[in-house]
């Protein structure tokens, strides 16, 4: 339990620790309990690349590979539910392998805490920063942790700046284009309003419920993201309504400069 006594430094410091925070880690077992013993409040998601090399392992071949893709990106239950009977039908047992990773809500996304408005269930950002880090993880502790400060400081800092001439009442950029791209994305589906602001949007052979009013799309993805799904994109736009309007407020200029406002200052050498 080396853990410990640093999770516990950093939720006391952070003072942190609800709901609201959530942890992707790669399974390993020792920080999995110190998460459960020190921060039982805050979610906790399995990195679905780690998993899936294990998987790959008991049940290889193209086909169980990708059904295993499916069921941890699936939205709502209904397609998880979907792709596990595959899963089962082409390798018997395979399911209940599944079912001892864990709890759905650790590795799957129809089960993700909406919340959040978030849907990673990889470390990719981990990854980014050990190449970030490079010779440096090799050498001593200490070292290690003088080069996350310096690659934490200066990222910061440069995401500070990238900001500055940002408006604080608009959206991020990136996620604009991303809702640009998605009123493109939809020509093929049918919108039927039931109620001011509700409708029926026709996909093909599903039909899904879309609620203007609560910003909801019985697909999921809309409440477990905060940015309209193409479903909830066709129902705006056949109300004239701007999309932009339909993103959650945690995508706004604000909140960005929220998260990096605080930089790490300088520290100069003891000797
Ligand atoms: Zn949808």
């Amino acid at each position: 339990m080396r853990w410990s006594p640093l999770l516990r430094q950093i939720l006391e410091q952070g003072n942190r620790g609800d709901n609201n925070l959530c942890i992707i880690l790669d399974r390993h077992k020792a920080i999995d309990k110190a998460c459960s013993e020190l921060w039982p409040m805050v979610g906790r998601r399995y990195c679905t690349k780690h998993l899936s090399v294990n998987f790959k392992k008991m049940f290889p071949g193209p086909k169980m590979w990708k059904l295993f893709w499916l069921a941890a990106g699936a939205y709502s239950n209904f397609i998880f539910e979907k792709e596990m009977k595959q899963i089962d039908k082409h390798r018997p047992g395979a399911r209940l392998w599944v079912a001892n990773l864990g709890e759905q809500e650790r590795w799957s996304k129809h089960k993700f805490n909406p919340n959040l408005k978030s849907d990673v269930n990889k470390i990719d950002c981990v990854e980014n920063f050990n190449a970030a880090f490079g010779i440096d993880r090799t050498r001593p502790v200490l070292t290690l942790l003088e080069g996350i400060r310096k690659v934490i400081m200066v990222r910061m800092t440069t995401r500070r700046e990238l900001c500055n001439k940002w408006d604080i009442h608009d959206i991020c950029p990136k996620i604009v284009k991303r809702v640009q791209m998605l009123c493109t994305d939809f020509r093929t589906y049918l919108a039927y309003l039931s109620a001011p602001s509700e409708y029926e949007i026709v996909d093909g052979k599903s039909t899904l419920q879309v609620s203007l009013n609560h910003h909801t799309c019985k697909c999921n993805q809309w409440q477990l993201i905060g940015i309209p799904c193409k479903h909830g994109m066709r129902a705006i736009l056949n109300s004239n309504l701007d999309p932009l309007k339909f993103v959650h407020e945690w995508y706004y200029v604000k909140r960005y400069k929220m998260a990096y406002g605080n930089g790490i200052r300088p520290i100069t050498d003891r000797e």
